[in-house]
């Protein structure tokens, strides 16, 4: 096919087929799509469909996400992972109230220095909210081109990624980008799947080369394996008598930067010091289930100990200490897998069981 082709079997293929009732897909503004793509970035659309409509719901405007309390913010991202991106996006608000008046700015390139935005967003921002003719190469799309011309070679190296740039902006239409570029990202997502193409019902299989060699699963080439680094860590989760539990905020730069979390100890022994520290009195304690949490760059083997404590006279937990209430938590952004290791423990704790 050739780029016209191309262009016009994909914005039929929209017509008939293409989604166009997303939240982000109605008051169309460069907020809400900007919002929804860092959203989307390793997160499905079924899971975002409720984080957006919250996040729309608490923070409608830039001026609001810019204003916002940085606990707010993640705490409208808790679940979604990879908290830079909610940095970011505030950071962004920012910058775009300082120093553009509140506007984006309509050029691919400015778009694309700003916190968080890389070239594809920038083009998805642009051409969704704005018109702008501009190519994007998000995972779905990466995909369905790099099966469509059978690309050779990891598109992390920098040569690929390169080639695939000047596919997008070869088979890029002068008409309707908005439309193509949304219909580019739902083909992605909804036939040219990962691991099931739905090649037959697709519009572009007559072009396709990984489909007419039968090969479309081998594309795009997966990145060279490397083992993932082990770590553990244990966790205490030291209740009190009301059932609250101690945590602490990290430190805004690193991992999980600026989220409360539990503390960390090498091994049981810590605990003295943890106890001593706080003004507590360790009671009765007991391990459970453990999680495996895999980061991009190593495995977290996370082992919880649920600790009753007493609080004895005059303890305060102050600066980066808190006790959380289980039954009426407040609103801050807490790490996924500390989440899901308080909601074990809230179970404990409901069910009557002595730690
Ligand atoms: S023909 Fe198959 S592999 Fe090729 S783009 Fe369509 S769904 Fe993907």
């Amino acid at each position: 096919m050739n780029p016209q082709q191309f262009s016009s079997a994909v914005l039929d293929w929209y017509d008939h087929h293409g989604r166009k009732d997303l939240p982000w897909q109605q008051d169309i503004t460069p907020y809400r799509v900007w919002v929804s793509e860092i959203m989307l970035q390793q997160t499905q659309v079924s899971t975002v469909l409720g984080y957006f409509d919250r996040f729309m719901h608490a923070l409608p405007t830039v001026a609001a996400l810019a204003n916002a309390a940085e606990d707010e913010v993640l705490h409208l991202w808790t679940g979604l992972g990879y908290y830079t991106r909610a940095r970011n996006l505030q950071k962004t608000a920012q910058i775009v109230m300082r120093d553009h008046a509140g506007e984006f700015p309509r050029d691919v390139e400015k778009l694309a220095e700003l916190p968080g935005i890389g070239r594809s967003t920038a083009g998805a921002i642009a051409s969704l909210s704005m018109g702008l003719r501009a190519p994007i190469l998000d995972g779905n799309v990466k995909r369905v081109l790099a099966r469509y011309v059978a690309q050779e070679g990891y598109p992390g190296e920098p040569k690929v990624a390169r080639q695939l740039w000047t596919v997008a902006e070869r088979f890029l239409p002068h008409e309707r980008v908005n439309h193509y570029t949304q219909a580019m990202m739902d083909l992605g997502a909804t036939l040219c799947t990962r691991s099931k193409p739905s090649c037959l019902i697709c519009p572009l299989h007559t072009g396709c080369e990984a489909h007419m060699l039968g090969l479309e699963i081998r594309y795009p080439v997966p990145k060279p394996r490397k083992e993932l680094p082990q770590k553990r860590t244990l966790m205490p989760i030291l209740a009190n008598d009301e059932g609250a539990i101690l945590l602490y905020r990290r430190p805004s730069t690193g991992l999980w930067g600026g989220l409360w979390s539990l503390p960390e100890l090498d091994d049981l022994d810590g605990l003295d010091d943890l106890a001593s520290q706080h003004g507590l009195h360790l009671n009765e304690r007991r391990e459970l289930d453990g999680l495996t949490h895999t980061f991009s760059h190593f495995q977290l083997a996370i082992e919880p100990w649920l600790v009753h404590v007493d609080e004895q006279a005059g303890a305060v937990a102050e600066g980066d200490w808190l006790w959380y209430n289980l039954a009426t938590p407040p609103r801050l952004g807490l790490a996924a897998p500390v989440k899901k290791l308080l909601k074990r423990a809230a179970d404990v704790l409901n069910a009557g069981e002595t730690p």
